[in-house]
């Protein structure tokens, strides 16, 4: 099912400078921008206000600023939101949008709907560094990391798209935020930190930090300082219990082995048996789904506030893996259950529109690039 895309970036009339975009810019950052227009800083506060409480989409819908003044900031600045090229939503309610930027890079965010509630997973990279050996984006080359305004704009993007403005109090359809869309979050940590302190602003979006997520392959010198500054919660993708295995399947294992991180995990600032790190861990048949790796997994966590996620593989054309039997999850899961964890098997979402990590902005890598074949053979 499509719906149609929409978004538009600035452009500014002929003869006319660009106007800059005041989306995602931090409270000073806005500040300094206004007063160079002549506007003293406290009015920073009410734009602020308009931007992340009210949601507005222009200057004009300010109505508790003069108009003069709207009439200013619409001619030096916009609040446009990213384009999308592309806008999907799944029969199961999920929705995933494919956003284009000013350069023409493209990054996917995913709206995923549960009975009360509801998270986004976001992007912090175009394309990924990692090359984790089960996981799509890995294999599309790095092209750059987002900046605060491209995080900060899908989660505007999404919010638009539901209806949720003013940022309302209870009953959020867009309750929580997990950094697990394409990149690596910790390698785009300045970005990444700054967006998360627009998106927890108690006079803005107002989502908290005890519903942000920031999910890593195992940066491990920067888990603490992420802990320390954000105080979000943090998930860990191990999918594997043995060094020779994780090394072959996440890479960054040869930087930062199993035992570093988990002892990064164990002095993880602000976790406790209310707020669990989360173990994300990825079942591939035959190469790390046996009873022996989930009693090994028990082993390993011991002394850590620890949830384990069990995902079943999500396959991709030419992937190098299947996932595992249902037998096989079931069996592991009912291991980690019995010595009392939490692992819940997460149902995979939004099938009929590739929700699978990097899959969307594959496909229309794929088609731009039939595009420029047959534009080529006809020139
Ligand atoms: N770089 C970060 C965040 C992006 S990946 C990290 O590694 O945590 C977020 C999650 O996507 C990973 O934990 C992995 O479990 C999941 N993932 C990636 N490709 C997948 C696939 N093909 N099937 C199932 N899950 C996948």
């Amino acid at each position: 099912m499509s719906i149609p895309a929409s978004g538009t970036t600035a452009t500014a009339p002929a003869g006319e400078a660009a106007r800059h975009s005041l989306i995602g810019l931090s409270r000073e950052e806005l500040a300094a921008e206004i007063e160079g227009v002549g506007a003293p800083p406290f009015r920073a506060r009410q734009l602020w206000h308009w931007i992340y409480h009210r949601g507005a989409k222009d200057f004009a819908a300010m109505t508790s600023l003069s108009k003069e003044f709207r009439e200013e900031l619409a001619q030096h600045f916009t609040i446009e939101r990213p384009a999308t090229s592309r806008s999907q939503a799944s029969l199961d309610g999920t929705r995933k949008w494919l956003l284009k930027f000013a350069d023409g890079n493209e990054a996917e965010c995913v709206h995923i709907p549960e009975e009360d509630r509801g998270a986004l997973c976001v992007s912090s990279q175009v394309g990924c560094t990692l090359t984790c050996k089960f996981c799509h984006t890995g294999t599309q080359p790095l092209v750059r990391n987002l900046t605060a305004p491209e995080i900060v704009g899908q989660v505007m993007l999404a919010r638009d798209a539901l209806g949720e403005w003013p940022s309302p109090k209870e009953g959020r359809l867009l309750s929580n935020i997990v950094f697990m869309g394409m990149g690596e979050p910790l390698f785009n940590y300045d970005n990444v930190a700054k967006a998360v302190r627009i998106i927890m602003d108690n006079e803005g979006i107002a989502i908290s930090r005890r519903r942000i997520t920031l999910s890593t392959a195992g940066v491990v010198p920067m888990i603490r300082r992420c802990g320390e500054d954000l105080g979000v919660k943090l998930a860990v993708s191990l999918h594997a219990v043995t060094d020779e295995l994780r090394d072959e399947i996440v890479p960054l294992n040869k930087k930062y082995p199993i035992a570093e991180l988990l002892a990064a995990c164990r002095d993880y600032p602000g976790s406790s048996q209310a707020r669990r790190i989360t173990f994300e861990y990825v079942l591939l048949k035959g190469v790390n789904d046996s009873p022996a790796e989930a009693r090994q997994l028990i082993k390993l966590l011991a002394g850590i506030p620890a949830k384990v996620n069990l995902i079943p593989f999500n396959p991709w054309p030419g992937a190098p893996y299947e996932c595992s039997t249902p037998e096989a999850i079931a069996a592991f899961s009912d291991v980690l259950t019995k010595a009392g964890f939490i692992a819940p098997v997460r149902t995979p979402r939004g099938q009929d529109i590739m929700a699978a990590c990097g899959q969307l902005r594959t496909e229309s890598l794929k088609a731009r690039r039939a595009r420029t074949k047959i534009e080529a053979a006809s020139a």
